[in-house]
């Protein structure tokens, strides 16, 4: 069945307000940074630990040079911290080499750069750059899914689905406003059906959900 879309993002906004990450950056490399430390971590100490790193590391040749064990204690409250230094230094290095240190505006450009991807190439050049993306991450996949929106299961067909269902100048506000959807109500372990106003025209739903 076709679905609302303009009905699904006037609901969203209703239960989440206006979209929001909550990642603390203030340009594009250090959205970049602070999205590889989010993995397996909280935004709220993310940002806890950003607060000193961005004032330490200002560039990409800064995360290039300082010393990995240097860096490591540096983002150590993140967790698995050895990984995403080296990830850091790769990242930072590549967009040296490739981009004169500068974080690409284009979303197929930088998702080549190695351990970014379409998820974070979207996320981080349409909130930098405020270019229309479609983030795809275990949220939207799981909501998008339950919605009725995708049939697909892998991320870049899920994109696709999206890009066709969503206009265009929706894609950023309605892939933050279903991350929050993701994170607070539609939730991996226990979907929160009878406070969410998707109920109508919910695939997941109608067919017996909560
Ligand atoms: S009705 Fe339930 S399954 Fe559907 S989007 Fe809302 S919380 Fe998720």
């Amino acid at each position: 069945m076709k679905k609302d879309i303009a009905s699904i993002l006037r609901k969203l906004h209703q239960m989440h307000g206006e979209p929001r990450v909550e990642l603390s950056y203030t340009n594009a490399l250090e959205l970049v940074i602070a999205t590889v430390l989010s993995a397996q971590c909280t935004d709220e100490r993310v940002n806890a630990v950003t607060k000193g790193l961005f004032k330490k590391y200002r560039t990409a040749e800064d995360y290039v040079k300082a010393p990995g064990a240097e860096l490591e204690e540096d983002i150590r409250p993140t967790g698995f911290y050895r990984n995403k230094a080296k990830a850091i230094k790769s990242i930072a290095a590549e967009l040296l080499q490739k981009f004169d240190g500068a974080v690409p505006d284009d979303i197929d450009t930088f998702a080549t750069v190695k351990g970014i991807g379409r998820k974070s190439a979207n996320m981080i050049v349409g909130l930098a750059y405020k270019k229309p993306g479609i983030i795809v991450d275990t949220h939207v996949a799981r909501v998008s899914g339950r919605i009725g929106l995708t049939a697909n299961r892998g991320p870049e067909k899920i994109e696709t689905d999206l890009r066709s269902a969503v206009p265009m100048e929706s894609w950023m506000p309605f892939s933050l406003l279903m991350i929050l959807h993701g994170r607070y109500i539609c939730t991996a372990k226990k979907p929160d059906c009878p406070r969410c106003l998707l109920r109508e025209g919910c695939d997941y739903y109608s067919m017996g959900g909560t």
